[in-house]
This record gives C-alpha cells, sequence and structure tokens, in this order.
C-alpha cells in the first residue's frame, strides 16, 4: 500500500476542541478516554479533514476494514500509527458475521437498506463499538491505567458496550437501565454476559433519569478524584469516527465521488446521523441527510421550525429512540453557528436551565442545507414495517422502518439513491414486527441459547446517591 503509507506520512497530528471552548485541547487518545469535556461540552477535531475525489474513487472495492483505516486515519494521527489502526479494525470488524460488515440491500429503484446489524449484539452500535473497546484496551495498556465506564441505555448501547469490553484488561463497566423498559432480548444480552468487570443495574427511572445519573458522576469531583471515569455513549467522539466509515462505504457503492447519494437515519441521541454529516465535511457528496424520529420528536421539531425544547418521554415500539434530549446535536449547533464556544455554552447552560431553547438563524441555516427531519406515529411505523415485507421482501426491525417511512415520504430529486440506515436486527424488536406482518423472525443462531442462560442484575432506586455508592463499591481505584 505505497500510496497509503506516503499519505499517512503527511498526516499532522489531530488535535480536539470543546464545544463550549473552555476545556484543554486532546489528541485522540485523550479524547477516547476522556468521553465528555470537562467544561461540559462535547470534543470535536479542530479542523475537518477532506479526502480529493480521486481519494474517495480509490475507496471503491476496499475491504471494510480497509477502508476503514483510510477513512479514520486522519482522526487517529498523532495517537496511533496506520499498522496500529489496521490491527484494531481487523480484530474488530472480523468479529461480524457477514464478510461485507455492512452489507447494502436493494428495495426498489430507488430505495436501499444499509444493513448495519451483523455485530455480536444485533444492532449497528457494535460497528463503534467493537472498536472502542479495543482502543481503550490499547490506550489503558500504555498509560498502565484503569478506566471505570460508567453508561446509561435504552437498550442496545448497553449491550454493544457489554459485548465490547467484558473480560477486557483494566476495565470496570457499570450499565443503567431504565427497569422494566428494555426489551427481554437487549436486557437478556447484557444480563447473560458473566465477566467480573461487568456490573448490570435497573434503575427505577427513564433513560432520561439513567443518563442525567451519568452526567452527574462526570461532574462529581469526589468520584473523579477516585476512579477514572470513562464514556461509552455517543459523547464519545471514536464511536461517531468509526460510523463515518459505513456512509463512505455506501457512498463509493453507489457511485460517489461521480454520484450523489441521500439518507434516511432513524435517530435518537443525534449520533448516527452526525456521522454523516462528518461524511459530507470530508468531501462525500450526500445529497441530504434526513433526521428521523418517533413521537419523541424534539430532533424534528428543532429542525423543522427551530424549537429545541423537551417534553416528556412517550415509550414506543422503538424504545432506543425514546429520549428527549439528542446529546450530539451541541456538535452541529456548534459546527453550523460558527464554532463559537463560548456563545454556545451560554446557549447550552440556558437550555439546560429551561429545557428549551430557540436555535439562532446561522444554527438553522446552517443545519437546512444538509438536514431535513420526519416523524413517524406508531402506525406509520407499522405501514412501512409491511411496505419492506410486501414490496421486497424483507423484514425490518421497527427502528430501522421508522427510518424507512421518511424515506418512502421524500420529495428529494429521485435520480438520488436513498439509503435507510437498518439499525437493528428485525429478531431484537419480535413482537413490533409481528404485529406489522405476522411474523415473528427469529435469532440468528449466533446469539446462541439467550433464553437459557443465568441473568445478573441489581436493581437499584432511581437516586443518584444509590448508584454513587455501588459504583464506589465495587469499582478498581484508579490506577
Ligand atoms: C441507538 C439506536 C438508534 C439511535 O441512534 P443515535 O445514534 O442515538 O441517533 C436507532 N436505532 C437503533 C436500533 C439504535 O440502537
Amino acid at each position: 500500500m505505497l500510496s497509503g503509507a506516503r499519505a499517512s506520512n503527511r498526516l499532522r497530528a489531530m488535535e480536539y476542541i470543546s464545544t463550549r471552548g473552555a476545556a484543554p485541547t486532546l489528541d485522540f487518545e485523550g479524547v477516547t478516554l476522556a468521553g465528555l469535556a470537562g467544561d461540559g461540552g462535547l470534543y470535536l477535531p479542530a479542523e475537518w479533514p477532506r479526502f480529493t475525489e480521486s481519494e474517495i474513487a480509490a475507496m471503491a472495492g476496499l475491504p471494510y476494514a480497509e477502508l476503514a483505516v483510510r477513512v479514520m486515519a486522519p482522526f487517529v494521527a498523532g495517537s496511533l500509527s496506520e499498522d496500529e489502526l489496521r490491527g484494531l479494525c481487523q480484530a474488530a470488524y472480523g468479529r461480524f458475521a457477514h464478510d461485507a460488515v455492512t452489507p447494502l440491500v436493494q428495495l426498489n429503484e430507488r430505495q436501499w437498506l444499509l444493513e448495519l446489524f451483523h455485530g455480536p449484539t444485533l444492532a449497528f452500535k457494535d460497528v463503534a463499538l467493537q472498536l472502542l473497546g479495543l482502543l481503550f484496551e490499547t490506550f489503558l495498556s500504555r498509560r498502565k491505567s484503569t478506566l471505570t465506564i460508567i453508561g446509561a441505555t435504552s437498550g442496545d448501547t448497553g449491550s454493544a458496550a457489554i459485548d465490547a469490553v467484558a473480560g477486557r484488561e483494566g476495565i470496570d463497566i457499570f450499565m443503567l437501565h431504565p427497569k422494566g423498559r428494555v426489551s427481554d432480548v437487549q436486557r437478556r444480552q447484557m444480563t447473560t454476559v458473566r465477566a467480573p468487570n461487568v456490573y448490570n443495574i435497573a434503575i427505577d427511572g427513564s433513560f432520561d433519569d439513567a443518563q442525567a445519573m451519568v452526567k452527574r458522576m462526570f461532574g462529581d469531583a469526589d468520584m473523579t478524584g477516585r476512579f477514572n471515569i470513562g464514556a461509552v455513549n455517543s459523547i464519545n467522539w471514536a464511536r461517531l469516527m468509526a460510523q463515518v466509515v459505513y456512509y463512505f462505504a455506501v457512498g463509493v457503492q453507489l457511485g460517489a465521488p461521480h454520484r450523489q447519494v441521500a439518507f434516511s437515519v432513524p435517530t435518537g441521541n443525534f449520533g448516527d446521523v452526525f456521522a454523516g454529516y462528518v461524511a459530507e465535511k470530508m468531501g462525500l457528496p450526500i445529497a441530504q441527510l434526513i433526521v428521523a424520529t418517533n413521537v419523541n420528536d424534539i430532533l424534528h421539531r428543532a429542525l423543522s421550525e427551530g424549537d429545541y425544547s423537551t417534553g416528556t418521554v412517550t415509550p414506543t415500539a422503538t424504545p432506543s429512540m425514546d429520549i428527549q434530549v439528542s446529546s450530539n446535536f451541541e456538535r452541529l449547533l456548534f459546527d453550523c453557528g460558527g464554532r463559537d464556544g463560548a456563545a454556545l455554552g451560554e446557549q447550552m447552560r440556558s437550555f439546560e436551565q429551561d429545557r428549551a431553547m430557540r436555535l439562532t438563524n446561522a444554527q438553522r441555516e446552517g443545519a437546512s442545507r444538509l438536514f431535513t427531519s420526519a416523524r413517524a406515529d406508531g402506525d406509520e411505523m407499522s405501514r412501512a414495517l409491511r411496505w419492506a415485507h410486501d414490496h421486497a421482501g424483507e423484514v425490518i426491525d421497527p427502528h430501522t422502518a421508522v427510518g424507512l417511512h421518511a424515506a418512502l415520504q421524500s420529495d428529494l430529486d429521485p435520480t438520488i439513491p436513498m439509503v435507510t440506515l437498518a439499525t437493528a436486527h428485525p429478531a431484537k424488536f419480535p413482537d413490533a414486527v409481528e404485529r406489522a406482518t405476522g411474523l415473528r423472525p427469529a435469532l440468528p443462531t449466533r446469539v446462541g441459547d439467550l433464553f437459557a442462560r443465568e441473568e445478573a442484575l441489581v436493581e437499584l432506586p432511581g437516586t443518584y446517591e444509590a448508584v454513587r455508592d455501588f459504583v464506589a463499591e465495587h469499582a478498581s481505584p484508579a490506577g
């Protein structure tokens, strides 16, 4: 790979800055281990690397792991050599059940599905978390240090993160989920992993309550003084970075750099769709990104009306999108609004107080260049699920169906291919699939005897103190 080697020699170490402008600049290793920035903001690269048309054309036909090296090399420069990155990508993507890692399926002349669920826990979060687990292990062994991962999950992040770090050196993981609000498959994928470094915690409360506790622990000086606390939710930059890769994989398959492509992305925390924004910044010709939400539609209201205000969470058949606050939206507001950390810090602090804010004109105009949005209620989701089955013979999961609903409604130029991200395997949400199609999807054999294995979890009341005391008692002290 002569040309690759030459290109990497030119790469300068990437620096990362906080969206709130008041945290130290870090390198890739630093942001991977830090998660949230010390000023409450989120880290982003100081500038976007950009590929030329010929560099994008040269990506066509590469194996997934090799494409991942090309796309991510500029972001890890200064912390990992290209060969180290290649080793990690081969290990992470070697665990996928499909050789293409993220295969593309055609539904009709215009509509496509990108299957992101061939990893160990059947949702797209494996694509990023399998790599993140290896990055943690690499950087911790360099520093001879330990990491206490605290996470909140509405289902899929938890199982993917636990699978990615179970049994790994130097890492403990404490995963909070809202009791009774994740599916049986999701819960069992977390609680049946028997490794001494894995702690599952069911709390009395919602996902947002769990997320708020996690955020509070990051700001708890007593806890951060005793433990190196790390994050696996999509506030972690390394996760978003890994997701940029599959946008390029699709783009070059469908004709980039010579032809445009559009994506419809079922969205919760705005991580997956923000990775598409990054791909566009890096030169991929994306005509449009559709932010598809369920009835918990804060993002749809923000993008269509400029109104970013929270309500209460309505539970739906798409639990991984049942949230009110979309953490990664802050990254878009920062980048579209002129990268003014001080102003955004102020805007976010007032949002945290009032639970509501208006987007500025610059933010609205910047976002509308690339993004549009759509919302699907339960009936619309079921209709799209049936459409995929009746018209293309594909059984899809309800989250994917929210995205497909938006894709089918789109008024974009129909000669531009429209790709819906298929974010979970249908067998992860069998009840909703059965209600819509009459078919009950079977779990793939690779998940084994999930329903026969014993579960391990603790139940805690929905108070910060209860969770804090449990973590303090069981985590390994900072090494
Ligand atoms: C996490 C998840 C989403 C939402 O992704 P974000 O990056 O939070 O926007 C959508 N679908 C499924 C199946 C998920 O697990």
